[in-house]
């Protein structure tokens, strides 16, 4: 799946515009990727619309070609949804917990004092679910292995007398966590009590917890949460199993809020604070989409260029130009074609000189190549060279100057193999 994002991604090269038919391309394996990880429909839809309308609306920065334009397009429109990362306040500060039961909102409580703590604060926990029987000596012993200070009250049914029994208890701590009692649905009650700890607690900050697999739920949980007590921040937690935590997306888009923490298995420490680009690399079913971008950056993408299947000679021209663009960031020809162990190759001397300009035309010279050439060059006689001289305004010197470029790579690559070549190495010096 990722790879087929990845590859239509990688199919957008060597165009100095994208095509509406590659941006459709691209948003559907985003679509497909997105309504995997969960993420809401109507959500998804707005957020390909708004990617197909910037494709093709923008233009590329100067010097950025169109794959990493669109590339940050994407990973734009992500962030602008997510969020970027929220900035955790390091101070005295009273937070509550809600969510529904389940969603590991004891294990976060947990999870959130050793973070409090390992930043040098004085951390404390309270527990106020008194409906569930065990939630006391769970909440009590996370707390033991954490280290951390606890107050609950076993017997108690009171959740808003504990709640201030605690705060008074813990008045020399400089953190307070309050763990309130999962709620199954929004029932009112419980609403109500929720309702009434809030006020008891005066929370500088609550956190809706939801766990990564939630569904269409999230929505209607959302906003019951929210207008009863306000919501300040998600916590996705159980990012560790397959679920993406699509529904997080839904949860701060309802609230206005952004994630703040993710958990990701059942150990304290298994907690960390949000962070954008490995949030999306997932939701998007990527590899890591900050390598990617930065490699875009680099504009030097020695992995994008398939060696294996180069290596078997089904050599385009999508890759013979990707090459020529990556071999010109690194200086001279004649010295990269030395470097290799086959020895310099036998090649006219303008072949060497691959500039600036000559990328510019060999862009459009593509661009007026059907699918067909691209893929398979060798298929281009002399007729189609008119031709696709004429179509792009060019010589058929320059359009037999691409090919012999082909030519001169494909048996490069021949020669090449078998041969263990640290091509990754050499292209990044
Ligand atoms: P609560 O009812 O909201 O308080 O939920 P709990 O904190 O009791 O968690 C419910 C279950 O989920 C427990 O078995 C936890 O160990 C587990 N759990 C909580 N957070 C995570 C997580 O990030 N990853 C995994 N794998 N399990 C988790
Ligand atoms: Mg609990």
């Amino acid at each position: 799946l990722g790879g087929s994002l990845k590859k239509s991604i990688r199919n957008i090269v060597g165009k100095g515009r994208i095509s509406e038919k590659d941006v459709k391309e691209l948003n559907k394996e985003i679509q497909r990727a997105l309504l995997k990880s969960d993420v809401d429909v109507r959500m998804v839809k707005a957020l390909t619309d708004r990617i197909k309308k910037r494709a093709l609306d923008e233009k590329p920065p100067k010097g950025a070609s169109a794959r990493e334009h669109i590339i940050n397009i994407v990973y734009d429109e992500l962030v602008n949804i997510v969020g970027k990362g929220t900035e955790i306040p390091v101070e005295e500060q009273d937070i509550m917990l809600v969510g529904l039961q389940g969603s590991g909102k004891t294990t976060t409580a947990a999870k959130l004092a050793y973070y409090f703590k390992n930043k040098g604060l004085k951390t404390g926990v309270i527990c106020a679910d008194t409906h569930r029987p065990g939630a006391y000596s769970q909440l009590k012993k996370l707390c033991g292995e954490v280290n951390c200070l606890f107050y609950g009250e076993q017997e108690s049914e009171d959740a808003v007398s504990v709640v201030k029994n605690g705060l008074k208890e813990l008045n020399k701590t400089e953190v307070r966590i309050v763990d309130t009692a999962g709620r199954h649905s929004l029932e009112s009650d419980l609403i109500t009590e929720m309702e009434e700890i809030e006020e008891t607690v005066g929370a500088d900050r609550t956190y809706l917890v939801i766990d990564a697999s939630i569904g269409k739920g999230v929505k209607k949980q959302a906003n019951a949460f929210n207008d009863a007590i306000g919501i300040d921040g998600v916590i996705i937690t159980k990012l560790d199993g397959t679920a993406k935590g699509g529904g997080a997306l839904t949860a701060v888009s309802e609230t206005d809020t952004k994630i703040a923490f993710i958990g990701s298995g059942e150990k304290y420490e298994e907690f960390e604070e949000f962070d954008p680009d490995s949030f999306i690399s997932r939701l998007l079913g990527m590899g890591d989409i900050q390598k990617l971008m930065h490699r875009a950056e680099e504009r030097l993408d020695p992995e994008d260029m398939d060696m294996e299947s180069m290596m078997k000679g089904d050599l385009t021209l999508k890759d013979v130009y990707q090459q020529l663009e990556s071999i010109t960031k690194l200086g001279p020809l004649k010295q990269i074609m030395s470097m290799l162990p086959t020895g310099p190759q036998k090649l006219p001397d303008d072949a060497l000189d691959i500039t600036k300009e000559k990328m510019e035309k060999f862009r459009i010279i593509m661009d007026s190549m059907t699918d067909e050439e691209l893929e398979k060059p060798q298929v281009i006689g002399s007729s189609r060279v008119k031709r696709i001289a004429r179509g792009s305004g060019t010589s058929r010197e320059e359009v037999n100057e691409l090919l012999k470029y082909h030519k001169m790579m494909k048996k490069l690559m021949k020669n090449m193999r078998g041969k263990r070549l640290p091509m990754n190495k050499m292209m990044k010096k």
